[in-house]
């Protein structure tokens, strides 16, 4: 992706409370799963954070500190608005960094939530980035595409296979979070009204901003235009394919 295609993306999504599919609801059964009790001790991170959406559920059911990281400043600055409204700008430090050179000591985080993000490096990558920085016995909580069927339609196949090559069987992303030294907690898929309702319709009623916005540039265009393609094919084919909710702990 160029700068301006990133510059593009992050306008487009900046004002949405999430940038990928999930609900407040998701983030609270991984909490859940996590067995983590609320303690202002608790060090949390929330990498790939977008406008905050983990990182504000986090700060508020959790307690304990939030170090919210992502590549774009932009998103940044919505989650430090966010933050301020709720009154948790003192539990939330965003730091505008890239996933893949993490500035943290080992053993940093009791926590690390990543939801909808770690593809952004690749899910085997990413867990093996972020396990040095876990206290032993800490806690992963990542969503990530997951096929929900053995067999796919063609026209599916193709496209995630092509887009992002690790798209597997939550069999198979369980195995990889074992071989990535976790030990798997639980998992679950996220519903259709996750992608939907908390992050297609809120997207789609944007466009038209968007699109005035940029005063119709052909890249804004095309970019609404992969956006509907993508919302289409995953209409056609929710029953197959959805992101899953791993949470997972540190083994050793
Ligand atoms: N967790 C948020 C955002 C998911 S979208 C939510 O669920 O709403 C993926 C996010 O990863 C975007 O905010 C994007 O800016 C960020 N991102 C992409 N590449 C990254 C990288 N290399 N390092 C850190 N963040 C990255």
């Amino acid at each position: 992706m160029t700068e301006t295609e990133f510059a593009l993306l992050v306008d487009l999504h900046k004002d949405n409370p999430r940038q990928g599919p999930g609900r407040v609801a998701d983030t609270g059964r991984a909490i859940e799963l996590s067995g983590l009790s609320p303690s202002p001790a608790l060090r949390l991170a929330d990498i790939g954070c977008g406008t905050g959406a983990a990182a504000l559920v986090l700060a508020r059911r959790l307690g304990g500190h939030v170090t919210a990281i992502d590549l774009s400043p932009v998103f940044l600055d919505t989650l430090r608005r966010r933050a301020g409204a709720e009154g948790l700008a003192g539990d939330i430090t965003p730091v505008a960094a890239s996933m893949e050179a993490l500035p943290f000591a080992p053993g940093t985080f009791d926590a690390i939530w990543s939801e909808g993000a770690i593809y952004c490096m690749g899910f085997a990558a990413g867990l093996a980035a972020f396990r040095p920085l876990l206290r032993p016995g800490g806690i992963l909580a990542v969503s990530e595409l997951t096929w929900l069927t053995d067999e796919r339609p063609a026209e599916l196949e193709a496209h995630w296979s092509a887009a992002y090559p690790e798209v597997g069987t939550a069999a198979a992303k369980l195995a990889a979070m074992r071989a990535a030294g976790y030990t798997p907690l639980g998992w679950f898929p996220l519903p259709a009204s996750a992608w939907l309702d908390a992050y297609y319709a809120p997207l789609r009623a944007r466009f038209p901003a968007f699109l005035a916005r940029h005063a119709d540039t052909p890249l804004a265009r095309e970019l609404v235009r992969l956006e509907e393609e993508e919302m289409a094919l995953y209409e056609r084919n929710a029953a197959h394919v959805s992101y899953g909710y791993y949470v997972a702990r540190r083994a050793g």
